[in-house]
């Protein structure tokens, strides 16, 4: 297993991608117990016209494809942004034992920013959490793509 920042590098070489597509630059890999990167994705809703196609979502269907199973015990989701409300949930369908993400989101964040989902006593599945994780790399990514749109 490597570190958490080899990995977090893996994701936000996936948010590039997406930059050079045109979409928020957001990037997630999967990486199972043994440390493989078994799944891949960036944001892509745009491109899709589909609105689930965060990089988080993206990235869980690729490695369930891979692995051939929905259920994804014992890897761990690195993504450049705190996740949303949408993929949090997927995150805990996906029985993940642990996100590490980079920035956070303060309008839309639900793992600290707006609220903490994973810790929820109704969920009976648990997911470790680690935030901060090379949250400046993604930030410049995302401030380029937004100074970009507005022309600066
Ligand atoms: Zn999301």
């Amino acid at each position: 297993m490597r570190s958490d920042e080899f990995y977090m590098h893996r994701a936000l070489d996936q948010a590039r991608e997406g930059l050079a597509a045109g979409e928020v630059p957001v990037g997630a890999v999967v990486v199972d117990a043994d440390g493989e990167i078994v799944g891949r994705g960036f944001n892509a809703p745009v491109s899709g016209h589909d609105p689930s196609a965060h990089a988080e979502v993206r990235a869980l269907r690729d490695a369930g494809a891979r692995l051939g199973n929905y259920r994804l015990d014992g890897c761990t989701l690195y993504v450049t942004l705190e996740p949303c409300l949408m993929c949090t949930g997927a995150i805990i369908h996906a029985r993940l034992a642990r996100v590490v993400y980079g920035a956070a989101e303060p309008r839309s964040g639900m793992v600290e920013s707006k609220a903490n989902l994973f810790a929820q006593p109704w969920y009976n599945h648990r997911v470790e959490v680690e935030g901060g994780v090379l949250a400046s790399r993604a930030t410049r990514l995302l401030q380029a793509f937004f100074a970009e749109r507005r022309g600066d």
